[in-house]
C-alpha cells in the first residue's frame, strides 16, 4: 500500500508535511494540537511542492499558480502537436504498397486508434489542400511526396 503524505496546517499559520501515522508537530512552533490536514498526497514530491506553495506569501503564491497554469497550457499545446504526428503516422499506415491511400483504409485506421476528430474526410481534405496527395479515383489518393 502507498504511503500517504499529509499537508498539515498549524494554527500559527505554518504549513508542513508529514507521513500519515507519524505524530505531527509543527516544524515552526512545535505545537502538536490544533493541526489540521489540508490535503493528502500519494507521493512525497507532490507534498513537498504543496508545502512550498502553502508557505509562500499570498501575492507570490498567485504568481506561482499563474506560472504553473501557463506551464500546463504549454504541455496541453504540445499534446496537440503530438496529435499531428499521430495523424501522419496513421496516414502512412493507411497507405498501401503502391502508395495509394483510400478513405476507407484511413477511416479504419483512425477508428482502430480511437480517433474521431479529425475525421478521415477532414484529414484528406487537409492533405489535398497542402498538395501532399493527388486524387486518383473515387475516395482514393496517391502521395505526391
Ligand atoms: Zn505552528
Amino acid at each position: 500500500m502507498e504511503a500517504e503524505w499529509l499537508l498539515l496546517k498549524c494554527k500559527c499559520g505554518h504549513a508542513f508535511g508529514a507521513r500519515r501515522g507519524n505524530r505531527a508537530t509543527c516544524s515552526r512552533c512545535g505545537a502538536a494540537d490544533n493541526i489540521t490536514t489540508s490535503a493528502v498526497f500519494n507521493d512525497s514530491s507532490q507534498l513537498a511542492d504543496a508545502v512550498a506553495r502553502a508557505n509562500l506569501p499570498a501575492e507570490i503564491r498567485d504568481q506561482v499558480e499563474k506560472k504553473l497554469n501557463q506551464e500546463s497550457r504549454r504541455r496541453q499545446a504540445s499534446r496537440e502537436r503530438a496529435g499531428v504526428d499521430t495523424i501522419h503516422r496513421i496516414l502512412r499506415d493507411a497507405t498501401d504498397s503502391e502508395g495509394i491511400l483510400t478513405l476507407e483504409s484511413l477511416r479504419s485506421k483512425l477508428s482502430l486508434e480511437g480517433i474521431t476528430e479529425p475525421t478521415a474526410e477532414q484529414v484528406m481534405g487537409m492533405a489535398e489542400v497542402q498538395g501532399a496527395v493527388q486524387r486518383t479515383g473515387q475516395e482514393q489518393w496517391k502521395w505526391l511526396a
